[in-house]
């Protein structure tokens, strides 16, 4: 939103450029009209001075509606008051004209990314215990950095270790758990596994220490 048509070319014609989607508008009304036909603009660039309403009142509107967009001032004035009302009245950044392209686009990329959908962030699927990191987006196993391959059976068992670190987990609760509520088979099917999995992650199978025996019960994660 700007009054300007030489400033608001330029911008789109800048935003445009760096690949963005660009709805233009000249006045607070224009601006508000085309936010309410647009509800997925990510982030609004507001001029201060307008003729009709000032850019601070479009970004109050924004705010009062439950707007979640991003919202940078463009403000002529490089007074500390229109950065502080600007902030009061919910912006989240401001730029001082004349601004380069670069220093515009910046901004405008710097808040597109904190209010975007951004994707989880890779650590939240990442299940770390000593040597080994499971991660559960890619059901891969890592041991110092190496990959172990497992089956899906083994990697379901260790998923569930790595959730229950130093719980003893019974036979019949992995059976359970792994091969699902309905399955009749024998507990020796646990063991099996479980042989498994410690000739893939154990450095001394006769010495087990990261898969560990609960005598009489089941297994557990740790000592
Ligand atoms: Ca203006």
């Amino acid at each position: 939103m700007e009054d300007e048509s030489s400033i608001r070319g330029f911008v789109v014609i800048n935003l445009k450029r760096a690949g963005y989607q660009v709805v233009e508008a000249e006045t607070g009304e224009q601006a508000l009209e085309s936010l309410a036909q647009h509800p997925d603009i990510r982030v609004a660039l507001l001029d201060i001075m307008l003729p009709d309403i000032d850019g601070f009142e479009v970004c109050r509107s924004i705010r009062a509606g439950g707007g979640k967009m991003g919202i940078i001032m463009l403000t002529a004035r490089t007074g500390e008051m229109d950065k502080v009302t600007g902030l009061m009245t919910g912006a989240d950044d401001y730029v001082t004209k004349p601004f380069s392209p670069t220093e515009l686009i910046a901004r405008v990329d710097a808040l597109y990314r904190r209010v975007g959908d951004e994707p989880e962030p890779e650590v939240r699927y990442e299940i770390k215990s000593g040597p080994f990191v499971l991660n559960t987006k890619t059901r891969i196993l890592s041991k110092n950095g190496e990959r172990v391959k497992l089956t899906q059976v083994e990697y379901t068992i260790m998923k569930m270790f790595l959730e229950n670190p130093g719980t003893a987990l019974s036979r019949e609760n992995i059976l359970q758990s792994v091969w699902g509520r309905d399955y009749y088979g024998e507990l020796k099917i646990v063991d099996v596994n479980i042989r498994r999995l410690r000739i893939k992650i154990e450095d001394d199978t006769t010495n087990p220490v990261y898969i560990t025996t609960v005598w009489g019960y089941g297994y557990k994660w740790g000592s």
